[in-house]
């Protein structure tokens, strides 16, 4: 049974430099690399994390990862022990994708809980080349992870510049959610 909720942090700083127990990756759906986050998971992390991908692929995942769903992996040489992958939908004027984004956000703390895992590092999904606003994405990646029943004690989100920082500050004040900063 969860106890209290986690806390939630917010940092500037590289998803790949998180001594987390699970990292988040903005992965896309074919779970076999790409630009961004995804890109530098796998550089940093090294053939270990592709390996288990390719695996993934061949097995439970033969047309890739559905966007929303989330799914992990050994996090091979990054200090952490586990990444948890996760396709963010890409950003639609015409139509309402929240739902997907905070699937995102939610399945990727169900997966953490299967793991055991009780620290968890996200970056801003769908806020790179999936072209989710940042306000709007900020404000969305913070209700979910508040709203979600978790046995994760330490939510962090890692934000890669100053603009997405802000956001994720704004968000957390307009919302009232308790926010750390580091
Ligand atoms: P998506 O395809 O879901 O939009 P991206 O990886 O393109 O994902 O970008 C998501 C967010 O992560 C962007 O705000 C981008 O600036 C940021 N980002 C890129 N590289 C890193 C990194 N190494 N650590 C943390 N955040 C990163």
């Amino acid at each position: 049974m969860p106890g209290s909720a986690p806390t939630i942090t917010l940092l500037l700083g590289d998803i790949t430099e998180q001594h987390a127990e699970a990292v988040v990756n903005a992965a896309n759906s074919s779970l076999l690399g790409g630009g961004g986050v995804d890109g530098a998971i796998h550089r940093r992390g090294g053939p270990a994390i592709l390996a288990a991908c390719r695996e993934l692929r061949a097995s439970h995942y033969g047309g890739g990862l559905p966007t929303g769903h989330a799914v992990a992996t050994t996090a091979g040489n990054l200090p952490a022990r586990w990444v948890i992958h996760t396709v963010g939908p890409v950003y639609a004027v015409r139509e309402d994708r929240s739902a997907l984004l905070a699937d995102c956000h939610r399945n990727a703390l169900a997966v953490a809980d299967d793991l055991g895992a009780e620290s968890v590092a996200f970056p801003a999904i769908s806020t790179g080349v999936y072209g989710w606003p940042l306000d709007s994405a900020a404000r969305i990646a913070l209700s979910t992870v508040r709203g979600t029943e978790t046995s994760v004690r330490q939510i962090r989100f890692v934000l890669f510049d100053v603009r997405a920082l802000a956001a994720f500050e704004q968000a957390g004040a307009e919302l009232g959610i308790e926010i750390s900063r580091q």
